[in-house]
């Protein structure tokens, strides 16, 4: 049974996720409604750039929900241990660089480099999730660095603790030392002029951590103002292992 503290504490919590994410709604629907109602009142009256300005407006506004509306489904579903976790002893190199390709393609001035070592070992992990966390890390390394800039991942064995490591690297404005330790909280986003820019909720980094540990592994971020390193490991699964599962399917 909740004592009656831990209860108030956890409807507070309610409280506030339904008050963020309304406020979170609340911006995008009223400028998607503010320009569509414009486009509909002074249509003659705009010229075509006007118009065309006010349609891209709203597009960018109506993916901003779409993305809030996904992540927020990710969250619920992980909240409620509905999520369902299908383990593949994976080869990580084609679904980095299917993540890396993916994301290229939405920031044509960046460039990006894959280095890997030969040999890497397999990982046991979920697929799909393995990727949700390459894109989002290597989607936050595009978009808070800047255009023309450089994002390297790399993807190595550390023998010594026999884990695989995946850090993605990238040039941009870096985060400092208090905000690093806010980062991965829902909601948390980092006040600055600069990030004010660059559209995002919050969720990416506390949806990467939560399915990273969910897969047993750990995530690690380096900062510095010349930009930042995020690190996430795996147990290097065992060849032996490997071929023990494969005699058995
Ligand atoms: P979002 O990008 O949607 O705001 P995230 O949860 O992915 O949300 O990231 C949280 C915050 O961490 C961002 O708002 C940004 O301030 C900071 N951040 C994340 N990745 C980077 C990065 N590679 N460089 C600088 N700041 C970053």
């Amino acid at each position: 049974m909740l004592n009656e503290e831990t209860k108030n504490t956890l409807e507070q919590a309610h409280l506030d996720f339904i008050s963020t994410v309304s406020h979170e709604l609340r911006t995008p629907l009223t400028s998607i409604r503010g320009f569509a109602d414009t486009l509909l009142s002074s249509y003659d009256r705009l010229t075509p750039e006007q118009r065309n300005k006010f349609l891209h407006i709203i597009k960018d506004q109506s993916n901003r929900l779409i993305n809030l509306v996904e992540n927020l489904l990710t969250v619920s579903k992980m909240q409620s241990n509905k999520d369902l976790f299908i383990y593949k002893m994976t080869d990580v190199v084609p679904f980095v660089d299917a993540a890396m390709q993916m994301i290229k393609n939405q920031y044509k001035t960046h460039k990006y480099i894959f280095n890997y070592e030969k040999n890497l070992p397999k990982i046991l992990v979920d697929t799909d999730k393995f990727q949700q966390i390459m894109l989002n890390l290597i989607d936050n390394a595009s978009k808070y660095s800047m255009e023309g800039s450089t994002v390297t991942i790399n993807a190595g064995q550390n023998f010594k603790d026999n884990m695989l490591n995946i850090s993605v690297k990238d040039e941009g404005m870096g985060i400092n030392e208090d905000d690093i330790k806010k980062i991965f909280n829902k909601f948390s986003r980092i006040d600055s002029p600069l990030t004010r820019k660059i559209q995002g909720n919050g969720l990416g980094l506390y949806i990467t951590k939560t399915l990273v540990e969910k897969m047993n592994g750990k995530i690690n971020v380096k900062s510095s103002s010349h930009g930042s390193e995020f690190t996430v490991s795996f147990k290097a699964a065992n060849p032996d292992e490997d071929a023990v599962r494969k005699i058995k399917e």
